[in-house]
């Protein structure tokens, strides 16, 4: 089957049964919910993208299953060159939607799930990477979005899964048929979930022989039967809800999603497991996702930056104060910070290696140096951003308040002739584009876009203890001791 187009994805979604929980309430026509469109919107672009020959080259590649030609977001990586295009593709969707665009969560785990399922079949003699193989080709063949699911809400933290009081904090097996198992509990904070096709589960930390029952992965269906979302909110998110809303929302067009999703007896058919109790590799199924995903962060978030950039440098334009070394030298230092990050995500992707199962997997401490680095300058990005852009950013009055025919003023002046005299941008400039640009980064900074760029930042693909427990790992302190003896000639 052809790349599916844009608006081919949005239609397929409306053919799910996906059950969707918001504001207490049963969502049923979900694809068209104001706040919950722009982040379908935003997964279409990397449909649309594909489509334009212009990006075919990042956009698209040959299968390695199939010969055929599909999305790269549904792509396992042949090389270090395929991982470098991954993070070129995500810094490109990143400039187009300045949102956190989802599909990402479901490539990371293809390539994590493909390569770890393989050695899990030498070790055990288990055939999950033909499970694997056969669920991907039709994902391919299908243009399907996948979310990639991790995070369990894990309860008390210092407690192993066995050891909860709730054996719901972490997804675990209730019952074993012949045809397959029967699954319980939930995912927390699911990027593109609602929006996705199909999610694949995998495990959150890793596993002993008494979680044997917790160390399970596989794939089902987003609308399968038991199976429900709680969508989150976002700051300000209700600004999509106002009547005629554009300006105050910022980025009215795209914008991310993260839901909790439960798992309430739901059965797994055989063919679509990939872990079931071989608890030691859950460790690995993890560390692979993640360490993918923290390559990711530096394309994604580096597109978002980008836009970020030009939005502050808009804002100092349009205050006219953009001559003022003051201000050049803080975008110089916001284009340094977001192109060191693009440097890490390249390194990581660069200094690949191929995998048993032939597909390529990062390097593991540089991804981890990558993501660390997100968890930091991004926030001084946006410091910088609000510095330039001055508090009008999160004092001005409303898009209503600009078209307003209320008289207020002794000369009969009505409330948008007032806020359009004193919000004036620099002579040449519209009042309108000045607060676009100021609720832009109002949106981005600290509004519902925030999620994607800021506290995502932080705590997306792990948060910062996790990589310098990582980064712990792979820095091999006693190798470079022995580097300081040598040369110091210490025996
Ligand atoms: Fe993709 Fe970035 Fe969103 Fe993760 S945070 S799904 S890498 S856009
Ligand atoms: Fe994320």
């Amino acid at each position: 089957m052809a790349l599916k187009t844009a608006q081919e994805y949005i239609e397929s979604l409306r053919t799910l049964k996906t059950r969707v929980y918001m504001f207490g309430e049963k969502i049923d026509n979900w694809v068209d919910h104001p706040m919950i469109r722009p982040s379908i919107n935003c997964v279409a672009m990397t449909y649309a993208l594909a489509q334009d020959p212009q990006y075919a080259d990042l956009m698209t590649v040959k299968s390695s299953l199939t010969g055929n030609t599909i999305n790269r977001f549904t792509h396992l990586h042949q090389s270090t060159e395929d991982l470098i295009n991954k993070v070129k593709m995500q810094r490109l969707l990143g400039q187009k939607t300045a949102s956190c665009f989802q599909r990402c969560v479901g490539m990371d785990s293809f390539n994590a799930v493909f390569s770890t399922t393989f050695e899990i079949d030498e070790a055990h003699g288990t055939h999950y990477h033909e499970n694997f193989k056969k669920f991907l080709t039709f994902v391919q063949d299908n243009d399907l979005t996948v979310d990639g699911a991790m995070t369990d809400p894990k309860g008390d933290r210092s407690k192993a899964p066995h050891d909860q009081k709730d054996p719901d904090m972490f997804v675990h097996v209730v019952e074993r048929r012949e045809d397959g198992i029967v699954v319980c509990g939930a995912k927390c904070h699911q990027t593109g979930s609602i929006n996705s096709h199909w999610h694949i589960f995998m495990p959150t930390i890793s596993m002993g022989e008494a979680d044997k029952d917790w160390a399970v992965s596989f794939a089902c269906p987003t609308d399968a039967e038991g199976m429900y979302m709680i969508y989150g909110r976002q700051s300000c998110d209700t600004r999509k809800m106002e009547e005629g809303a554009s300006i105050d929302v910022g980025n009215a067009k795209f914008g991310g999603q993260e839901a909790l999703v439960v798992l309430d007896h739901v059965f797994i058919p055989n063919e679509y497991i990939f872990l079931n109790g071989e608890y030691e590799f859950a460790g690995m199924m993890v560390e692979r996702f993640a360490g993918y995903h923290r390559q990711s962060y530096g394309g994604c978030k580096v597109g978002v930056g980008d836009v970020v950039i030009g939005a502050t440098a808009l804002a100092a334009e349009y205050n006219g104060v953009e001559k003022a070394s003051a201000v050049k030298d803080k975008l110089i230092e916001m284009l340094h910070l977001n192109e060191t990050l693009y440097c890490c995500g390249i390194a990581c992707s660069s200094q690949g290696f191929q995998t048993k199962a032939g597909n390529y997997q990062i390097d593991l401490l540089l991804a981890n140096v990558c993501k660390q680095n997100v968890t930091r300058f991004p926030y001084e990005i946006v410091r910088l951003a609000e510095d330039v852009a001055g508090g009008l950013m999160v004092t001005m009055p409303s898009q209503k308040d600009f078209t307003s025919d209320t008289v207020v003023g002794r000369n009969g002046e009505t409330i948008s002739d007032i806020c359009n005299k004193f919000f004036a941008a620099k002579d040449g400039v519209s009042t309108e584009d000045r607060q676009r640009v100021m609720r832009f980064l109002e949106n981005m900074c600290l509004g519902a876009a925030a999620v994607g760029y800021r506290t995502e930042s932080m705590h997306g693909a792990g948060s910062p203890q996790a990589q310098r427990i990582m980064i712990a790992r792979q820095g091999d302190i006693q190798g470079k001791k022995q580097l300081a003896k040598d040369i110091a000639g210490i025996q």
